[in-house]
């Protein structure tokens, strides 16, 4: 049987590492990417392993695009080519209006929500077109819900970076599918995990909640559901879709 190898950006935490879980029990091995957070990544390989898959935690600053070649390489060296790549590490920035936002911030953010998720897209696509020697696979793209919604006195620089991931997954999915590669996104809306912690508004899930039609933020669980079946063979003829994943917002 073929190896199935998905290879996650950002999986130390959050939803990148509640996908790295779900697929080690759908049968995945995993690539687990991180750049700060070692022991996570760690665990995270940890609970794969314990469900019988092969897992690995490659570090890499998804803001550097030699960094990105080095993660594809290593994980190609050390568990396979991957036939699954999840474009998930994403940054926010601390919340502002937007005529005092500072140049670093609007740089980090579209260094990592764009340029490396464009570069480790590339990378991916490389490795993966049958027009190039792959054997073909998916691609899901993690955007947000605020590509739509815009993010008003918070974000707009992120939402703007996840408008890019929306034309990305439309006009890749066109360029690659006849290289049997899939490409979709998901939208999640408010997500309970620790990036709205580096936002700088206290209790930010508690202070949105109340706008969330079901009432509640969603886990980063309830994501990963809509990423690995994206992965699966069951979504065999979906590409080019988003699914917003929010809660009705
Ligand atoms: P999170 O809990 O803050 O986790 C972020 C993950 O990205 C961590 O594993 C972190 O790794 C990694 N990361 C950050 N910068 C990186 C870099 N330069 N290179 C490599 N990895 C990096 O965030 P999350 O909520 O799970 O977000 C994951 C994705 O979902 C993002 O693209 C985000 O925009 C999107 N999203 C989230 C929500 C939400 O409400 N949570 C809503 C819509 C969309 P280390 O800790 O190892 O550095």
């Amino acid at each position: 049987m073929t190896q199935k190898l998905v290879l996650i950006t950002g999986a130390s935490r959050g939803i990148g590492a509640a996908t790295a879980r779900l697929a080690a029990r759908d049968g995945w091995d995993v690539c687990v990417n991180y750049n700060g957070s070692q022991q996570l990544a760690n665990e995270v390989v940890s609970d794969v392993e314990a469900l019988g898959q092969r897992a690995v935690a490659i570090k890499a600053d998804v803001g550097d695009a030699s960094q990105i070649k080095d993660l594809f390489d290593s994980c190609e060296r050390e568990i396979g080519v991957p036939n699954a790549f999840v474009n998930n590490a994403g940054i926010i920035g601390r919340a502002s209006q937007f005529v005092d936002v500072e140049d670093d911030t609007l740089e980090q953010v579209i260094r990592v929500n764009v340029f490396g998720a464009l570069v480790a897209a590339r990378e991916a696509a490389r490795r993966m077109v049958t027009t190039l020697g792959g054997s073909g696979g998916t691609i899901v793209n993690v955007s947000s819900a605020a590509s739509t919604l815009g993010s008003a006195n918070e974000f707009v620089w992120y939402a703007a970076t996840k408008g890019a991931m929306d034309s990305l997954t439309i006009g890749l999915a066109q360029e690659l599918g006849p290289g049997g590669v899939r490409v979709n996104a998901v939208n999640p809306g408010l997500i309970d995990t620790d990036i709205h912690d580096s936002s700088g508004i206290e209790n930010r899930l508690e202070k949105l909640a109340g706008r969330v039609p079901l009432e509640r933020p969603g886990s980063a669980e309830e994501v990963a559901e809509s990423i690995v079946w994206l992965m699966s063979e069951a979504s065999s003829y979906v590409s080019g879709s988003m699914l917003r994943v929010g809660g009705g917002r």
